[in-house]
């Protein structure tokens, strides 16, 4: 993969505009006060030169407007050096120096003429264009380098196939999801007649989501070396740089281009530095540049009609949850593609991969190696490799050892147990009783949907697991017995760790919120409490600046009334409480052994899970 218009790094380019700022204002100064930068005489405090006058030192002086210059008899001095020193408004001045008979002189002011004058305004600017201009026009000049200061240009680097690096989707492992999606918007560029023959309309923009390091922009890159058109790559973060206007002119540039070498793809690495949600910026108004250029995405991605020139932007973000939602909308990044942290196998094939470029020793278990190494994303897979090299050189090793992979790792996990969530063993086995235990209440109560897969490898920033269920139909109703359900299951993670580790952990607190929360509005606002009525009652403050007051009419509760609904709620959330320790305790043993199984698989998911989760006893309700 070449390079080509390879560009500056964007602090350089900064740190080239600031340096020329600055010597552009040091030339403006120097122009207009000539004196500042000249070595002049030799300065010398006000109070020492009247010490001077009147013990009779000095000889002749000569009082400017900002300045005196005099000199001293040349006994005390070098002969003909001048001192100056900063006169202070002194009216006796004069008269001090005919006592002491020292022979002076005013200076008259400097007289500038129209024509300096005009110059010392009109030619520094001018040199300051010019300079810039000089720049501007290296930098845009086609295929030459860009320049130090291609302001406006856009900084894409074209990406051309067949050169001997090239990036494929061989390259990627794991990530299936994610490589159909791309394998489909490859096959459209190059034979995009089968798709629009049938009246298939392409999506426009497709987003690729997942944490840091899981290969995201390698999945870009693959795109670019399948496809055998051109690929502008660009990162957000270099859209919003120093200068106000430039971010919106360098999208409309890079478009521009696209346009013109169509069919072709555009990407644009770390999109949240541009897309981030227009309204998240606090009372302020915000930041006017970046909105700029967003905007300018948004028009540009409206602009080409999906038929007509195939550009197809992909985009990659780790925080989609701060993107403007006007992004996401239809004909724009319509798609979105989770890029998510590989699971043991997909580990194992990384791995491989990464293992290629070093030499392996026979006693190398990569499988082991994934199996010790649940959250690492693909990044972390390939520095483990790395820093495993590293240390069979220092150990003067032919090859790598399992034992430096061993040391590699926990080097790694050191290093990740900082920034991120990289768990060790008690911990993963805590996160497998909590999920079974989720999926197992899931499996008995309504309410829920169907429980499809269970997981311990840590998702996005929050979760550490997770258990998804999927719902078997559309649900817009539901009734209590099904609230209290889906309560139940939310406490069965807590119930689990319970009963198995007769402990409670911190990682339940965003499931008795959820539980919480739920338990609340069946109580004050869907009704279903005999204690309190049909009643609808809204507690709490809101913020009045959110000017939604209408569409949540608040009612006063008295304390009674309130005390009422703090019992009411914590009568039902305890109800759940006991339901899901009731079928956990009864169902003890399955619990056991689909935990053991999950912290061996890490992900359990569809028939199996099916099977396995069909075996749950039901228990006589309690209530
Ligand atoms: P992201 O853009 O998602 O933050 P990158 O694509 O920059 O992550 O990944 C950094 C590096 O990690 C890649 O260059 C590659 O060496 C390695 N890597 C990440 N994910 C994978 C993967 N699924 N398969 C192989 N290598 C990977
Ligand atoms: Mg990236
Ligand atoms: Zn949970």
């Amino acid at each position: 993969m070449a390079i080509k218009e390879q560009p500056k790094s964007p602090r350089f380019r900064i740190i080239a505009n600031i340096l020329l700022a600055v010597s552009g204002l040091f030339l403006l100064l120097n122009l207009f006060l000539p004196g500042l930068f000249a070595s002049g005489p030799a300065g010398v405090p006000y109070s020492l030169f009247i010490h001077q006058v009147q013990e009779g030192e000095v000889s002749r002086v000569s009082v400017g407007q900002n300045q005196i210059l005099y000199q001293l008899k040349t006994e005390n001095a070098e002969p003909g050096q001048v001192f100056s020193t900063t006169p202070i408004f002194d009216l006796e001045l004069p008269k001090l120096l005919e006592q002491k008979g020292i022979e002076f002189a005013a200076t008259p002011p400097p007289k500038n003429s129209w024509i300096t004058t005009l110059l010392s305004w009109v030619i520094p600017p001018l040199i300051f264009i010019g300079i810039w201009q000089f720049f501007l026009a290296r930098g845009g000049g086609g295929g030459g380098p860009q320049g130090v200061l291609s302001i406006g240009k856009s900084k894409a680097k074209v990406y051309v196939e067949g050169e001997s690096a090239k990036i494929t989707f061989a390259d990627v492992a794991g990530v299936e999801e994610a490589k159909t999606e791309l394998v489909e918007i490859v096959d459209f560029l190059k034979t995009p007649g089968r798709f629009t023959q049938i009246g298939a309309r392409i999506p426009k923009g497709v987003l690729l989501v997942g944490p840091p390091g899981t290969g995201k922009t390698l999945l870009a890159k693959a795109v670019a070396g399948e496809a055998g058109v051109p690929f502008f790559s660009i990162s957000g973060s270099e859209f919003v740089e120093l200068f106000v206007g430039v971010g919106s002119s360098r999208v409309r540039d890079l478009f521009e281009q696209a346009k013109k070498q169509a069919p072709c793809i555009v990407f644009i690495d770390e999109l949240d530095a541009i897309g981030k949600s227009r309204s998240s910026n606090g009372f302020y108004g915000g930041n006017d540049e970046r909105e700029q250029t967003l905007n300018q995405l948004l028009t540009e991605m409206d602009g080409f009609a999906a038929g007509d020139a195939t550009v197809i932007v992909l985009a990659a973000t780790n925080r989609p949850e701060v993107l403007d939602p006007a992004l996401l909308r239809p004909g724009r990044f319509d798609r979105q593609v989770l890029v998510d942290r590989p699971d043991l196998s997909d580990r194992e094939a990384i791995l491989k991969i990464h293992a290629q470029k070093v030499k392996l020793g026979d006693d190398v278990n990569l499988k082991a190696i994934a199996t010790r190494t649940p959250g690492f994303a693909g990044a972390d897979l390939a520095n483990l490799v790395n820093e495993a090299a590293l240390l069979a050189a220092r150990n003067l090793r032919e090859s790598v050892a399992q034992e430096d992979f061993a040391e590699a790792i926990e080097r790694v996990v050191a290093g990740l147990e900082k920034k991120s969530r990289v768990m060790n063993e008690t911990e993963k086995k805590i996160v497998a009783y909590h999920e079974v235990g989720h999926a197992m209440v899931g499996a008995l109560t309504t309410g829920n949907g169907r429980v499809e897969k269970i997981s311990i490898i840590p998702r996005g920033m929050a979760a550490l697991g997770y258990t998804l269920q999927l719902p078997t139909e559309d649900r817009f109703l539901m009734n209590e017995e099904e609230l209290r359900g889906q309560i139940a299951t939310l406490l069965g993670g807590r119930s689990a760790e319970e009963i198995v580790f007769n402990s409670i952990t911190t990682g339940a607190s965003n499931d008795l919120q959820r539980a919480t929360d739920l338990a609340e509005r069946m109580v004050t606002a869907y009704g279903m409490s005999k204690v309190l009525g049909p009643l609808a009652y809204q507690q709490g403050q809101q913020p009045m600046f959110l000017g939604n007051g209408a569409a949540n009419p608040r009612r006063a509760v008295s304390e009674d009334t309130s005390k009422a609904i703090d019992s009411e709620v914590k009568e039902i959330v305890e109800t759940a409480h006991e339901q899901a320790l009731n079928i956990l305790r009864e169902n003890r043993d399955l619990l056991e052994a689909i935990a053991t199984q999950l912290l061996e698989t890490e992900v359990i998911e569809g028939e199996k899970l099916h099977s396995l989760l069909s075996q749950v006893k039901r228990v006589a309700l309690h209530n």
